[in-house]
Parts: C-alpha cells; structure tokens; sequence
C-alpha cells in the first residue's frame, strides 16, 4: 500500500515519529504540497493524509488509485466529500485529538482581552512600574469574566469543552447549535443565533466551515452585538466576514475579538484585521500542543490500520 503525507511539516517539525504511519505501508512524507504538484505526488497513492493541502474534485478525478483519505485535523473541509464518496473513496478526520488544546486558546484570547497580560508586562519590562506615582497602574480596562454571558455557536465537542470552562470562571453559558436542541445541561439553555448575537458578552464560534456557516458572523449580526463584547474564533477563517469584522472593530461596534483563524492562511498582507483595533490574532495554533499533535498523530495511525482491516473509523462521508 502506497501512502502519500502532502504537508506533514506541521503536524511533525521534528519532534514526533513517522515510525507508526510507515509500518503500515510504503509511505512517503512531503513537507508540504503546492497544488499544483498534488496530483503528481498522489499518482500511484492508495492512501493520502493531508492537512491543509486542498483534495477537490479536479485532483481526485484525476488520482484513480486513491482509496482512502485520513485528514490529519478535526475540520476537513479542505476535501470535497461529495466527490470522494461517488468515487468511492473512504474519507476520516481525526475528532477529538485537540479538544482540549482548542478550548484552553479560546481562553488565552478571551484573557488576553480581559487582562492584557503580556501587554502589561511588556509595558513593566519598558520600566512603566518603574516611573509610576501609585503602587499600581493599568493600561486597559479589567474585567472580571464572572457573571458574564458566554454564547457558543457550535455545541459540539469543543464548544461544550468551552462551555465548562465558561462555567468555571461563573460565566452564565448559552448556546446555538443547528442540530442540537438540547444542551443536556439544566444551567446551558440552547437559544436562537440571535439571542446569541444580542445576549451574549463574548461568542466563541465552534462550528465546522460549510456553505450553511460560511460568514455567519457579518455585518448585520455583529451589529446586533453589544459594544462591550468580545468575539473569539478558534474554528475556521471564513465563518467570519474578515472585512465587515474589521469594520466593526475600528467603529466600536464590538470591543474586541481574538482570532486563531482567518479567511485565507496564512493571510494576504491586505487583510483588513490585522490592522483593526483590539483585534488579537493568533497564527492558527489552537491545535498545536504536542500533546495534541501526539494525540492526532496515534489517531490517524489508527485511522489507517482500521483502513487496512476493512474496518474504516472517524469516516466524514
Ligand atoms: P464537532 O463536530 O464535535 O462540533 C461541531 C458542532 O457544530 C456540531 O455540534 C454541529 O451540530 C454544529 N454545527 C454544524 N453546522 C452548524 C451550523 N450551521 N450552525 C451551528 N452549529 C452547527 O466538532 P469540534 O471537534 O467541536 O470542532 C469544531 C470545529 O473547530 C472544527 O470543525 C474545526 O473547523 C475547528 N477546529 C479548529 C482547530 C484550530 O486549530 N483552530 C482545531 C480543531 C478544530
């Protein structure tokens, strides 16, 4: 068996092992893959592992060997599943490897916006302690998360990781999910998107990029946010109008918002949030513990040997 990583480069930099995957078959790892070497690398492929590395219709049309293909992340919008499935190749994701990872960046964000830590102690490093008349002085307003309302878009298995955390710091906790009704939690009451949009202090979004959720948050419902509030996106880029959120940064339509993720990655230098006013934003990390990384790297092993056993898990179509 033929098994091709295209861009392996950043589930492993060096720290992890191959060792696994390669017992498994003859396999070859790139680094990464432009798209337009994708068919080339795949040709002779029963089995491909991408992460970021797009598989749409065109490229699987033309990779007749192809069999099986083990995303190795959660979200796996980069393979045209449709196509996948009328051509009779296997597709899985690896489904709770980074879990935890995600949910501990949503509250990196949400305290980075709260507190300003490393701002503060940048600030104290450049000797502003060092000149000020009280015993202590702050850059930004404090806030106390306590008694705030937190809104999870997406109740699945990060936003419910989310969502105890939430709980944890005393948030008030609401949620909308598309497909589910009931939160299995008396204190988290599953509401309409825009009780989210108005209620809520902080949105964290943990929905999977589909046509239905592609730029759910726009213009028209960040206005519908409070000015105090913060959003927090650790899904995907493009459920997110890049521009109408900058917008509604640099006018103080919305406090604030800390962003794993953007619409195009990495970003062209004309993306409008990287400049925007108390926008923070994070190289698309959320995932990227070793811990987890370690974690996706035994689970997409296993996704290949269920593969090869005739007994495929984590299948997406
Ligand atoms: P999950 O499948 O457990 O949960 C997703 C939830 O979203 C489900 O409950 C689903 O019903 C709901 N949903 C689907 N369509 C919706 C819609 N139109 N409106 C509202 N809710 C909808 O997935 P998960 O493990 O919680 O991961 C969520 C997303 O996080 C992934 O799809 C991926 O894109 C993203 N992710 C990002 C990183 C990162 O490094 N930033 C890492 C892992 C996952």
């Amino acid at each position: 068996m033929k098994i091709v990583v295209l861009d392996g480069y950043t589930l492993n930099p060096g720290d992890l092992s191959w060792e696994g995957l390669s017992a498994l078959g003859d396999l070859t790892v790139y680094d990464r893959t432009p798209y337009d070497q994708v068919v080339e690398r795949l040709k002779g492929a029963d089995i491909a592992l991408t992460n970021k590395t797009i598989l749409d219709k065109a490229v699987l049309e033309q990779s007749p060997n192809l069999k099986f293909i083990s995303v190795l992340a959660t979200g796996y919008d980069v393979v045209d599943v449709k196509t996948a499935r009328e051509r009779g190749i296997v597709v899985s994701n690896v489904p709770t490897y980074g879990t935890l990872s995600v949910s501990q960046m949503v509250f990196a964000h949400l305290l980075n916006l709260t507190q300003h830590v490393a701002e503060h102690a940048q600030g104290v490093a450049q000797g502003r302690w060092l000149a000020s008349p009280d015993w202590c002085y702050w850059e930004y307003p404090l806030i106390e998360l306590a008694g705030l309302t937190m809104g999870i878009i997406g109740f699945g298995r990060i936003g419910r990781t989310t969502a105890k955390i939430a709980k944890a710091f005393e948030m008030r906790v609401i949620a909308y999910d598309a497909y589910i009704k009931d939160s299995g939690d008396p204190e988290i009451e599953m509401v309409s998107l825009d009780r989210i949009f108005r209620e809520s202090d902080v949105i964290s979004l943990h929905c999977p990029l589909t046509p239905e959720t592609y730029n759910l948050v726009n213009a028209e419902r960040l206005k519908m946010m409070k000015p105090t509030a913060f959003l927090i996106n650790t899904s995907r880029g493009a459920v997110v109008n890049n521009a109408d959120l900058a917008e509604a940064l640099n006018r103080g339509i919305i406090a604030g918002a800390g962003l794993d993720v953007l619409e195009v990655e990495p970003p062209a230098a004309d993306n409008p949030l990287l400049t925007a006013k108390n926008c923070y934003i994070t190289p698309h990390i959320s995932w990227a513990t070793r811990s987890a990384r370690a974690r996706l790297m035994q689970a997409t092993v296993e996704n290949v040997a269920a593969f090869l056993a005739g007994k495929p898990q984590n299948v997406v179509n």
